[in-house]
């Protein structure tokens, strides 16, 4: 199993098991690097963030792009996911924002990630990508009354400043037209997000990049990216490339010490997925669910789930700690046990795929999009990424390119250091402790 801060790359492993790898159809595979190459830009990562800043970079600035995956473009958090595009990424509410900083750019921050999610949806028109986008509406569920008080608080805040409303859901009608789940107290409903297909969604953007002209090489792995005088060289198992821009996007899933921009700067946090057999119309009734909306809890230690179009449920939450831990089958056991005890209906299903993956979360639970001498990166969407990653390599993209991006905090400062970097699991592994008793007293 892969670990990004303990092994020394990701290279020769295959894309995740995941139900979204058995409902797609992927491209041939494409050739590795061979020898030495020149190019304007290399991006390294062939996730959402690299393949749209490529697309980007070549479409809209003229560039020549060279993007470089480990393995097959898709294999970190992009077609691991549970498909929510969702308005927002990082952790903070905007209140927090507001006096973090100040109200203007808590305002700014809230107008980029609106634009986010009409952007996705652009592409997706734009690229005619068949990604299976659900009904519209997002779901945040309470799982206490005082969790209850803190969305409505939440929502009178962008209702006030961002000029947003948020639909209030009472347990009775959560049950009885949306979801039944048994610890809910109530909801609050934003009508911008949606579950789609994250792979259908990515072979797409792929396909857009290729179309524009970037060369993509799977099977990839850059081992080592050194500054030089007029750009930077990449060395790869068979291959270097020398370009005059870089872009990091490997995430999560950038090894150790590739790029002294991001050493000690993010911790990759594991999140696992279950997926049940399809699930009939009695079995659905029986557990109450009545929509394709997408959902999440309240609690510290969340848990979202989502209806997929064959009606199969899909459940997600925290992972292991540690990557050696990773497949450890009591990861899926917890997590459907909190499936069983949402939808106790749903006890004797069966479940049909299972699969976890790396997000990165930042210490000041922001994402960052940041260039320096001719790099950059866009990372830290602490699990919120879907939608946020296309507003970002966008900026990413003018950035490198002298385009100034909002004076926000998401694109004025770097990622910041954790302290005591190589205990970042530690504290991760005390977050969790104080989680599960944070999520227990309610
Ligand atoms: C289980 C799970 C569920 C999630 N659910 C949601 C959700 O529902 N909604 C949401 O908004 N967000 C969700 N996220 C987060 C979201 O998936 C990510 O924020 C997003 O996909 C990040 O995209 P990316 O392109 O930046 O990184 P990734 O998709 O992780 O791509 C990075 C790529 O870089 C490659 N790479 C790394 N190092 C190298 C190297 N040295 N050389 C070459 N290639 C390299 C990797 O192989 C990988 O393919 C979830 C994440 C996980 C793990």
């Amino acid at each position: 199993m892969y670990d990004p801060l303990i092994s020394s790359s990701a290279a020769g492993q295959p894309l995740a098991a995941s139900y979204w790898a058995s409902t797609a159809e992927l491209a041939p595979v494409r050739e590795p690097l061979k020898g030495h190459t020149q190019t304007d830009v290399a991006v390294i990562g062939g996730g959402f963030t690299g393949l749209l800043t490529a697309w980007y970079l070549a479409s809209e600035y003229g560039r020549e792009v060279t993007l470089l995956e480990a393995n097959r473009v898709g294999f970190g958090a992009s077609a691991r996911n549970g498909g929510f595009v969702l308005k927002g990424s990082g952790r903070l509410g905007y209140a927090q924002m507001a006096s973090r900083w100040d109200l203007d750019t808590a305002k700014g921050i809230y107008r980029e990630f609106s634009e986010a999610v009409v952007r996705v949806e652009d592409i997706i028109r734009q690229g005619q990508i068949d990604c299976e986008p659900q009904e519209r509406g997002y779901l945040k569920i309470a799982h206490s009354a005082k969790a209850m008080a803190t969305l409505q608080s939440g929502a009178d805040f962008i209702a006030r400043y961002m000029g947003q409303g948020a639909e209030f859901i009472t347990p009775e009608r959560l049950k009885s037209e949306y979801l039944c789940h048994q610890q809910s107290f109530g909801a609050l409903r934003l009508n911008d997000g949606f579950g789609l297909h994250p792979l259908k969604l990515l072979l797409g953007y792929a396909r857009m990049a290729e179309q524009s002209g970037v060369c993509i090489h799977e099977g990839s792995t850059v081992l080592s990216s050194h500054r030089e005088q007029d750009g930077y060289l990449l060395h790869t198992d068979n291959g270097s490339v020398k370009a005059s821009t870089l872009v990091y996007a490997g995430n999560a899933y950038t090894q150790q010490g590739l790029g002294d921009m991001l050493s000690g700067r993010f911790l990759p946090i594991l999140s696992n997925v279950i997926v049940t057999e399809p699930l009939s119309q009695e079995q659905l009734n029986q557990a109450g669910l009545h929509s394709h909306q997408v959902a999440m809890d309240t609690r510290v230690l969340k848990y979202y789930y989502r209806l997929l179009p064959d009606n199969r449920l899909l459940f997600g939450g925290r992972g292991a700690v540690w990557g050696r831990d990773a497949d450890n089958p009591v990861y899926v056991k917890r997590l459907k046990q909190a499936m069983n005890s949402a939808f106790p209906a749903l006890a004797s299903v069966e479940l049909s795929h299972h699969w976890h993956g790396w997000l990165a979360a930042s210490l000041d639970d922001m994402p960052h999009i940041y260039t320096d001498k001719g790099a950059g990166y866009s990372m830290g969407y602490c699990g919120a990424g879907v939608s946020f990653s296309a507003q970002a390599a966008w900026r990413l993209a003018g950035m490198l390119c002298n385009v100034k991006a909002p004076a926000l905090p998401l694109y004025a400062t770097p990622l910041p250091s954790f302290p005591m970097a190589s205990l970042r699991r530690l504290g991760q592994w005390g977050f969790y402790h104080y989680g599960r008793l944070r999520d227990s007293l309610g």
